[in-house]
């Protein structure tokens, strides 16, 4: 089958502020191309992310749906369900031809977000290992690559073409060519922004040099953005503030629809599935969070939906979620809060009050809580070599199951992480003590982010990694046992438990915990579909010691 419609290429701009590429004499500086692009485009300017991280967004913008609904909640190994349709699968099957071309793995295959795409171009594993980091490449790289797959189609090649391209450079850690560090003043987060628009103006050139640009629509969209020092954070993650919530969003009509027009209304990551659906000549989906933009106002008196649960997840916080309306954005956790954003964009006072009325708020909550959700998928589906190497980085220890995260308005009693983004400074402190190797001075401040609050995972983890190092199996023990009594219940823990203790020569109160190390196995391989594996932890099983 092949289809009519336009082209459509998806640019996202990964961790790009929407005030260095948007709107002021720096980012007119800073981004040129995308500033003469914008002449073409209709930019939004007060356009929402659904969070402030990298895979639960883009997961978003691909399904049309808020990330409670489709379950990609935090970063990888948590994946987007093969249930999920997503733009690409819409494309591929309506005739498309579709490829993406990733700068960073984290948007790794393995996370589902390459569902529907023919051609997959991403960064190699294998380099993780060396760097220590998440695999990266710059966004020349990217639009290099794409722009060689454009070239390389055949001549008679009449398909259209769903093209989705992400910029990854402005991700920390900033490290731009030495050349766009120039134009940025010196400033390393500026000088990456200016790289990325460079790498845009070379793809851009690319889809100009294939002929193509006539027939295709541009949708430039960024994922999140970053803190730089707002609110005491100093990337992103821990908040949806607008210094992370905000983002970039410029529509190209290749008919010229509301060409260089500036459109203040609220709109968000959600509707980039819906709107590219409308442009392709697909119906979107009615049930989707997002609607088409395409052709089309801006719907008025919206809620757009944001959440962090990075703070809930890794160190024992209260959930944060929350609703931006026209005149403020609520934000629910232990402590709410909502600022007036039109007074005070920067939202630096906390204008809640014990008789704010959160009625309309708390409406959206249930209605969001009330629709469908998919099916949660299991882990990503990694092999062994590769989970090892996420293992070593830190990716998948004791990692919550998709359906144990928060539902939308949920609260605990957690501290909120607008109170306690000193407790995350500290953890970033005495991680950087732990990777130079000064284990004792990690280990004092780990001990002391612990005694103020024994929920902090990223802390008992890490503290437990060096006594065990140390052999220190009496502290370790002790650890551990706090650790145990917190969910999820890990292989881990019950795995150091169980050595620890034969360390100190207590091997019949290590068996328990060999037995529940095992049977953890077991259920993990089953959910799986490994059951020649769960088959074999099953007869060491029957053979350990009772
Ligand atoms: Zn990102």
């Amino acid at each position: 089958m092949s289809a009519d419609g336009p082209n459509i290429v998806l640019i996202t701009l990964d961790t790009t502020r929407a005030d260095r590429v948007l709107g002021s004499d720096r980012a007119a500086k800073l981004a040129p191309n995308l500033t003469a692009f914008a002449a073409e485009c209709r930019t939004f300017t007060a356009a929402r992310s659904v969070g402030s991280l990298t895979l639960p967004s883009h997961a978003s913008m691909m399904t049309g749906l808020y990330p409670p609904r489709h379950g990609a909640r935090a970063n990888g190994p948590q994946v987007l369900p093969p249930a999920a349709l997503t733009l690409a699968e819409r494309a591929a099957e309506s005739g498309y031809r579709t490829a993406g071309f990733v700068g960073s793995l984290a948007l790794d295959r393995a996370y589902g977000i390459g569902q529907g795409f023919d051609v997959w171009d991403q960064p190699s594993r294998a380099d993780d290992r060396v760097t220590g980091e998440i695999s990266e490449r710059s966004g020349f790289e990217v639009a290099a690559s794409a722009t060689r797959w454009l070239a390389n189609r055949a001549p008679d090649d009449d398909q259209p073409f769903f093209l989705w391209a992400h910029f990854f450079d402005a991700h920390a850690p900033y490290a731009p060519p030495a050349e766009y560090l120039e134009r940025a003043g010196g400033d390393f987060y500026d000088g990456e922004i200016a790289a990325l628009d460079a790498a845009f103006g070379s793809l851009l050139a690319g889809l100009r040099t294939a002929g193509e640009l006539d027939d295709t629509v541009i949708l430039i969209v960024g994922d999140h953005g970053e803190s730089l020092g707002e609110h005491g954070e100093a990337t992103h993650g821990l908040f949806v503030y607008d210094a992370t919530l905000h983002v970039p969003f410029l529509l190209r009509d290749p008919r010229g629809d509301r060409a260089g027009q500036l459109d203040d209304a609220f709109v968000s990551v959600v509707d980039v599935q819906p709107t590219l659906l409308e442009a392709m000549g697909l119906e979107p989906d009615p049930t989707a969070d997002g609607v088409s933009l395409f052709r089309r106002a801006a719907p008025e008196n919206r809620l757009l939906y944001c959440e962090s649960l990075e703070g809930w997840r890794l160190y024992g916080w209260s959930p944060l979620t929350g609703w931006i309306a026209d005149d403020g954005k609520y934000l629910r956790s232990s402590e709410p809060e909502f600022y007036a954003l039109t007074d005070d964009p920067r939202e630096l006072e906390n204008r809640w009050t014990v008789d704010f009325d959160d009625a309309v708020f708390e409406l959206a909550f249930q209605q969001l809580a009330r629709r469908s959700v998919l099916p949660a998928a299991a882990r990503a589906d990694l092999d062994a070599e590769r989970r090892r190497q996420l293992e070593a980085l830190g990716y998948t220890t004791s990692e919550h199951a998709a359906g144990d995260f928060p539902g939308p308005g949920a609260v605990d009693d957690g501290p909120s992480p607008a109170a306690s983004i000193a407790e995350a400074q500290a953890v970033e402190d005495a991680i950087a003590y732990f990777v130079r190797g000064r284990l004792d001075n990690a280990a004092e401040r780990f001990a002391e982010i612990l005694e103020s609050n024994p929920q902090n995972r990223v802390a008992a983890e890490r503290l437990i990694e060096i006594r065990l190092a140390q052999e220190d199996w009496t502290s370790a023990l002790d650890l551990l046992r706090a650790r145990a009594a917190l969910p999820p219940e890990t292989i881990a823990v019950h795995r150091d438990i169980a050595r620890c203790l034969m360390a100190l020569d207590r091997e019949d109160e290590a068996q328990p915990h060999v037995r529940r190390t095992l049977e953890l196995f077991i259920t993990h391989h089953e959910r799986r579909g490994e059951l020649e594996e769960a088959a074999r932890y099953r007869r060491i099983l029957a053979d350990a010691p009772h």
